[in-house]
């Protein structure tokens, strides 16, 4: 990363704590811009210098920098942040319900807002078309329920959907937005600086997202999928059933399956990248609607990975997101019922431990000396409460010997 000319990205390099969101290429286009660094994630190259007030810009809306806790007039949950409701919902449509990764709401409400005319396009995250690997993701604009109903369906890989920031908010139309919690984070932040961000994009909507996996992952999981990734020419890393499988679609017409357990649980989730481990928001927070997975339940209250009719967990975060609820489901587009918010702390464990666990490692991080995200109001402390010491003991150990490591291997390739 050519960082010299930025002290927010030199921090941001230094620390490792690129989400690959592209908002700072999308907000200085001509300055900066994504290139895919070790292992596929995509991390930013600056090509001229920032002036020392578009630096101080870029380390208020960098998500790799930090996170403020929005407003609200309800008090935050110390594990899913503030929010109006919770709710279970699917689409109407039987066959995007089937397509999609939970239950194609997330795809319902961005359907209704085309066609409603709330919104003149979507901008959102779609599978890369050849040459490009099969797994990789890119950024599509979709202007009618038809493209966005094409494009349902989760890309567990990285995607930098803010790059083309500036022409969108040149372009004079009104977009829907869809991404992660730190491309929503990145998005909303710079809307509350900037009056054209705001009015180019009205509605930020989100998911659940427990971090975005490497390139040597998703090669992984091909391997362990008993195909080699050159072979593969279409790949869905879920869908159609809920989870549904991983499927590879391979050159010889041939394909390959594994399910959701052992794909994201066996593989994929070993090879998540560093700021996604020390994310304080999975859940969408700065979002108007945020989507994840209500799963089922056994006696025990654990989450069953079986596949059922597709539900989507939606989070209601704001006022507009409520009404932009209320108006899809009037419209026919998706129905929804009421969700016991109590239960979520089960079903979600790998949110709830990376929560409950999170200060303690941010602790470590700083004890050897490395940047960390500031994370504002975003309930660290009464997340750490819910924890027993020796899990908290255990995840600062276990982040401090890899701070160690790194450090360690640093002065040792920077003496080599
Ligand atoms: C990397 C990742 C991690 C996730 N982790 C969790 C989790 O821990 N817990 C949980 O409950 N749910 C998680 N999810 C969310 C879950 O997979 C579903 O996306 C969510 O439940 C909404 O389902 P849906 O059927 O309503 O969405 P759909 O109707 O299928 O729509 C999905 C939308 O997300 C967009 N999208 C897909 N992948 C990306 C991406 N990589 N970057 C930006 N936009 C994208 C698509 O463009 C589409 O508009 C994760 C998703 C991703 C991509």
């Amino acid at each position: 990363m050519s960082v010299v000319n930025s002290v927010a990205l030199a921090r941001v390099g230094r620390g490792n704590l690129c989400a690959g969101c592209g908002a700072c290429a999308g907000r200085f286009p001509k300055m900066i811009e994504m290139q895919p660094a070790g292992d596929g994630w995509p991390r930013p190259v600056a090509h001229a210098p920032l002036t020392a007030a578009q630096d101080a810009e870029l380390s208020a809306f960098c998500p790799g920098l930090g996170q403020s806790a929005l407003p609200s007039d309800r008090p935050p949950h110390p594990l899913w942040g503030a929010f109006q409701d919770m709710r279970r919902a699917w689409a109407t449509d039987a066959d995007l319900r089937h397509r999609a990764a939970s239950g194609g709401a997330l795809s319902a409400v961005l359907g209704h807002l085309l066609t409603s005319g709330r919104v003149d396009a979507v901008i959102q995250t779609a599978a890369a078309l050849p040459p490009d690997p099969a797994h990789a993701s890119r950024t599509i604009v979709s202007t009618s329920a038809g493209d966005v109903a094409a494009a349902a369906g989760s890309r567990y890989a990285a995607s930098s959907p803010l790059t083309g920031l500036a022409d969108w908010v040149a372009d004079g139309r009104r977009f829907a937005f869809v991404g992660k919690p730190c491309d929503a984070a990145a998005l909303r932040a710079l809307a509350l600086r900037d009056h054209g961000v705001a009015r180019a994009f009205p509605v930020i909507l989100s998911f659940f997202c427990a971090g975005v996996p490497s390139r040597r992952g998703n090669d992984a999981l091909v391997r362990a999928m008993g195909a080699e990734p050159e072979q593969v020419t279409a790949f869905r890393y879920r869908g159609h059933g809920w989870p549904g499988h991983a499927v590879a679609q391979l050159a010889d017409g041939s394909e390959r399956a594994l399910g959701y357990h052992e794909s994201w649980g066996g593989v994929l989730s070993k090879h998540l990248q560093h700021r996604c481990k020390i994310c304080a928001d999975g859940t969408g927070t700065a979002a108007d609607l945020s989507f994840g997975d209500p799963w089922e339940t056994d006696a025990q209250g654990y989450p069953l990975f079986i596949d059922a009719p597709g539900q989507s967990l939606v989070v209601i975060r704001s006022a507009l997101g409520a009404e932009i609820l209320a108006a899809a489901e009037q419209a026919g587009a998706l129905e929804s019922a009421s969700y016991d918010v109590a239960g979520l702390v089960m079903i979600q464990p790998g949110q709830r431990n990376r929560r409950r666990t999170l200060l303690a490692r941010l602790l470590a991080l700083r004890l050897m000396a490395r940047p960390v995200p500031d994370y504002r109001g975003m309930t660290l402390l009464a997340a750490a409460r819910q924890e027993r010491p020796t899990v908290l003991l255990k995840a600062f150990l276990g982040m401090a010997r890899r701070a160690w490591r790194d450090r360690r291997s640093e002065q040792t390739g920077s003496k080599a």
